[in-house]
């Protein structure tokens, strides 16, 4: 069962030492939002738990998600009335647990003659969408309440959508779902919360292989992704998140044994830099060829720019082979362009690019697309595979990554002989969100904003840290130039780069660029802000100049900045 509470910040440096000298009674393999979740979960049930990533944390799937936590409704099409509920749910414990990072997103869509996309069909599905999730707003911050769904006229579709108006459109239909602020944040949070109940956390620690003792998984095999050692770490039970990489962790066990993911798709996002609409995302359609069906595009206002997808096409070979073609950028350009043609988007309207892999049912005999899997899977391996002590988890969806963890710990507890617990995960808030009323703590914040800071900053630091902006803030009163934003093109502060390393493992700079800070998850930093970024991580992390200017390399070559780099060319 878990140790005893040890000073959070502690336990957020990567002590690797804490991971090899001792049996959990849990190791989760994968620090996306899956494995976050689960090691939370785990901790909170009063497990002894790990949890390791080869990477970052958040550095895959889980960073390239369009950011949608989603209510629900779309299930309505296939009539998953348990599915939507269970959204619902998951919207709202979002909500509720990082209030910060979570909030609602009004969302719109055309209608279209008198079948499933006219108004009458879309009229009754939100009604019944409403009574279904009638519990939304039970107890909940006034500035979390989900609205009702309700139509609006075809005027009012052109003044929501500027310069939108197709033959055909008959009006819209508007609902709410919700948005992350920052998916690299809320993971981090999850991480962070597991270690708070008394996990062991660590990045860049990879899987290699298993330790078998007759038919049961006694340890793992792991290598230290930055200093090139390998070691054990035992544990009664392993729980494979991996995401994408779930088939190759137990082909290091099991090769060519029956995998749990049948094929992979690849996803891909844009964010684009100009703010398209700025109050309201929209599922636009659009058509390749004629006689093709269509294919709805969403366009999201998000931290002043916008997300749009999502384009997908068959993987083959290993996730780390996921790679983005100058064709799949121009035909994700190209659909969003025949969605919305009045926005004129462009190759450098491209801030960042956001690829991700994700499982498929299969692929369409027609025109060979993927379709995607729609249901989460929790596999115990003590069945067909006839191995004790592992697990393997494969989840469809960031919205309900919570909700998949607590059932695989109602199974993990009963395998490992324990009574089931509730853990409480969905009341719990993360790490900055013990927030009740949250435009009331915003607007505190921002009056009280101690000098130089802007209320614009301030409002950034609430956003992304909740009640931890005081922690920012104490750092800065040991050294008030921490409290000055990295360049005037950003609200970052030198503070946060300190409290990054300090709180929150981040060990490479492009930890701190891409998954820590606002600074580069949205596009590529100034050269001045990254600039003065690295001089203070280096100061905090004692490199050298040769050190400093790797790292800088390295964050200049992030697969994000793929297409704004053709576009500096
Ligand atoms: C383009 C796109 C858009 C999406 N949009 C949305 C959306 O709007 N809303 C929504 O709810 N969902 C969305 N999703 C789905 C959602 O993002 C995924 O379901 C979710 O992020 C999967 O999380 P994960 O933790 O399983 O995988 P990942 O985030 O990929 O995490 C798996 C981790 O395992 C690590 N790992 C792999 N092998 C090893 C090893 N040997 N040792 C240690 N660690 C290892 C990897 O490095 C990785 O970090 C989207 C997905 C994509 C691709």
């Amino acid at each position: 069962m878990a140790p005893s509470p040890v000073n959070i910040m502690d336990r957020m440096k990567r002590t690797l030492s804490l991971l090899a000298d001792r049996e959990f009674d849990v190791v989760v393999v994968g620090g996306g939002i899956y494995g976050a979740a689960i090691a939370r979960e785990a901790a909170l049930c009063g497990l002894s738990t790990a949890l390791i990533e080869k990477n970052d944390f958040c550095s895959a799937t889980s960073a390239s998600s369009l950011k949608i936590i989603h209510g629900g409704l779309r299930y309505l099409q296939q009539m998953d009335i348990a599915r939507l509920r269970n959204s619902a749910t998951e919207r709202r414990t979002l909500l509720r647990i990082a209030p910060h990072l979570v909030h609602p997103l009004p969302c719109l869509m055309p209608t279209q003659g008198h079948l499933m996309k006219g108004r009458e069909a879309m009229f009754c599905g939100m009604l019944l969408n409403d009574i279904l999730s009638a519990d939304r707003n039970r107890r909940m911050d006034p500035e979390k309440v989900i609205p009702r769904c309700h139509l609006i006229s075809r005027d009012e579709v052109c003044r929501r959508v500027p310069g939108f108006l197709p033959d055909g459109i008959t009006g819209g239909a508007v609902w709410h779902d919700a948005y992350v602020y920052n998916s690299e944040r809320l993971v981090t949070a999850m991480v962070r919360s597991a270690v708070e109940a008394g996990a062991t956390a660590a990045n860049y620690v990879k899987l290699t292989g298993f330790h078998k003792r007759d038919s049961r998984i006694t340890a793992i095999r792991v290598r230290d992704e930055l200093a090139g050692a390998e070691f054990d770490i035992a544990a009664k039970l392993v729980i494979n998140a991996a995401g994408p990489w779930a088939n190759e962790v137990l082909a290091t066990l099991m090769p060519g044994s029956p995998a749990p993911v049948s094929g992979l798709a690849l996803g891909l996002n844009f964010i684009l830099k100009r703010s398209l609409l700025p109050h309201y995302s929209a599922g636009l359609r659009s058509r390749r060829n004629a006689g093709e069906s269509q294919r709805l595009m969403f366009m999201m206002p998000w931290r002043g720019q916008t997300l749009a997808g999502t384009y997908y096409r068959p993987h083959q070979g290993s996730a780390d082979s996921l790679k983005v073609t100058e064709q799949d950028i121009e035909i994700l350009l190209s659909d969003l362009t025949h969605a919305y043609p009045a926005a004129e988007i462009k190759h450098e309207d491209i801030a960042a690019i956001l690829p991700g892999l994700l499982p498929v049912k299969h692929t369409r005999l027609i025109n060979g697309e993927p379709v995607l899997a729609n249901h989460f899977s929790i596999i115990d391996h003590s069945g067909k595979d006839a191995v004790e002590g592992l697990m393997t988890v494969v989840g469809v969806k960031y919205t309900t990554a919570r909700d998949v963890a607590v059932r695989t710990l109602r199974h993990a507890l009963t395998k490992l002989g324990y009574p089931r617990t509730d853990s409480g995960s969905h009341q719990r808030p993360l790490p900055g969100g013990a927030i009740t009323d949250f435009n009331a703590f915003l607007s505190e914040g921002k009056a009280l904003a101690p000098a130089p800071l802007s209320s614009a900053v301030m409002e950034h630091l609430v956003f992304n840290y909740g009640t931890e902006a005081h922690d920012l803030l104490s750092i800065g009163k040991a050294v008030p130039s921490l409290l000055t934003p990295l360049a005037p093109s950003t609200s970052v502060l030198g503070a946060e780069v300190v409290h990054a390393v300090r709180a929150e493992m981040a060990v490479t700079l492009s930890d701190v660029v891409l998954r820590r800070t606002d600074l580069g998850s949205a596009g590529r930093p100034t050269p001045d802000a990254l600039a003065s970024c690295s001089r203070i991580m280096a100061a905090e992390c004692g490199w050298d100049e040769a050190r400093r200017r790797a790292e800088l390399d390295q964050v200049n070559n992030a697969q994000i900045y793929q297409a704004d780099s053709k576009n500096n060319q």
